[in-house]
């Protein structure tokens, strides 16, 4: 298993970027995520490492041999597509063995391998089957028994969760990273599914119109976005923005709203504009009596969650989303208060984008791309 460096590396489609300049190193045996709005070139970031599509700039070294211009089939990496691409016509063990029949391995090592990952893969009783009567869920999992079986130095999957239905994608989801966690292996795996990149990623790669927003681990991704577009991306209900005008300075604790003073996350760095967004998770939002307030509302939905509620409240600043627990009363078109926390919001510029440095990026932010 191995590291996987990707330094400066560029693909276009006629004059169409659609990798641009992407640097990253993925650390052996890491569970890497590539996550991203449909067409900001996740797929073409990978099928570059896969070797199936060629980079026009830059360079991948896997295991410290640089593979940019190897051909897909001289790099030691395994691949699982989205859509099964088995063998219609072979039977499972068939399947799985098939590219170690490719390689010429003995007969008796082949045997063994296919007794250890259909047991990894809990795929035994499956063996002698034809793929076409499976389902969703055995076809993946035989494509992944095909693909862990070459023990190969990386893999690399592409939206491999795509093609099943919710309850399986579940399982199947829970299933890889305990398969990632026994075997170990450096795994590229794409998707635009924040829920999956969230709960299987050891780090996340924020990708957006080709470019590498953010790289860092989930937490760091959550609580500390370096862009509105990665704070908006990635939580759902999505972060509150709140437009805020204000002549700020480094060091400020706390910042103008409506007329009172709300505390903020110290200040590293002035804005460049006057003009900020102040994004703040739901979760961050407490609602208080009206007495209490920052922040006064009116309560203008109600949306029961199971374990808790959203509410949606209109303020001065817009409409702020926040929980309620069950427990407590409330009503539409009650006036209440709003208390935001004063550790967990970020400023953002509101032309570009970018966050404002503050002392809450001090626990560690993830990369800029
Ligand atoms: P999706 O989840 O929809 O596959 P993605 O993030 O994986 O999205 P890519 O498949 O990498 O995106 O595609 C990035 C952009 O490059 C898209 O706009 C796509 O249309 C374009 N593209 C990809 N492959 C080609 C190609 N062979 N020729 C021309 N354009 C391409």
């Amino acid at each position: 298993m191995a590291e996987i460096i990707v330094r400066n590396l560029h693909k276009a489609f006629g004059d169409f970027n659609a990798v641009i300049n992407s640097n990253f190193t993925i650390a052996n045996g890491e569970f890497f995520v590539m996550l991203g709005p449909s067409g900001c070139g996740k797929t073409t970031t990978l099928r570059m490492i896969a070797g199936l599509e060629m980079a026009d700039r830059g360079s991948i070294h896997l295991d410290g041999q640089d593979i940019t211009y190897l051909r897909g089939s001289q790099r030691d990496i395994a691949f699982v597509f989205q859509f099964f691409a088995l063998y219609p016509h072979m039977n499972v063990r068939q399947n799985i063995s098939f590219p170690l029949r490719v390689q010429g391995l003995a007969r008796k090592e082949i045997k063994k391998r296919i007794e250890e990952v259909a047991s990894m893969l809990r795929i035994e009783h499956l063996l002698t089957k034809r793929v076409g009567g499976l389902s969703g869920g055995d076809k993946q999992r035989v494509a992944l028994g095909r693909a862990i079986i070459r023990r190969a130095k990386a893999f690399l999957m592409d939206e491999p969760l795509g093609a099943l239905d919710a309850e399986f994608r579940e399982l199947m989801c829970k299933e890889l990273k305990t398969l990632h966690s026994s075997i170990n292996a450096t795994t590229v795996y794409v998707t635009h599914d924040q829920v999956e990149a969230m709960s299987m990623g050891d780090r996340i790669c924020v990708m957006d119109h080709g470019s590498v927003m953010q790289i860092g681990t989930p937490q760091e991704i959550y609580a500390r976005p370096r862009t509105r577009f990665v704070a908006s991306f990635i939580g759902s209900p999505a972060m509150n923005f709140l437009p805020v005008h204000g002549a700020f300075k480094v060091g400020d604790r706390s910042i103008h709203i409506g007329g009172k003073q709300i505390g903020i996350p110290q200040l590293r760095t002035k804005p460049e504009r006057a003009e900020v967004l102040l994004g703040i998770r739901p979760e961050d939002i407490t609602v208080t009596s009206l007495d209490r307030a920052e922040m006064p509302g009116e309560v203008i939905g109600i949306e029961y969650m199971g374990s808790r509620r959203l509410i949606t409240v209109e303020t001065k600043m817009g409409q702020i989303r926040t929980w309620l627990s069950n427990d407590r009363a409330i009503q539409y078109k009650q006036n209440i208060g709003l208390v935001l926390s004063s550790t967990r919001s970020i400023l953002f510029d509101k032309t570009n984008g970018a966050a404002v440095d503050s002392v809450l990026f001090d626990e560690g932010g993830g990369t800029h791309g």
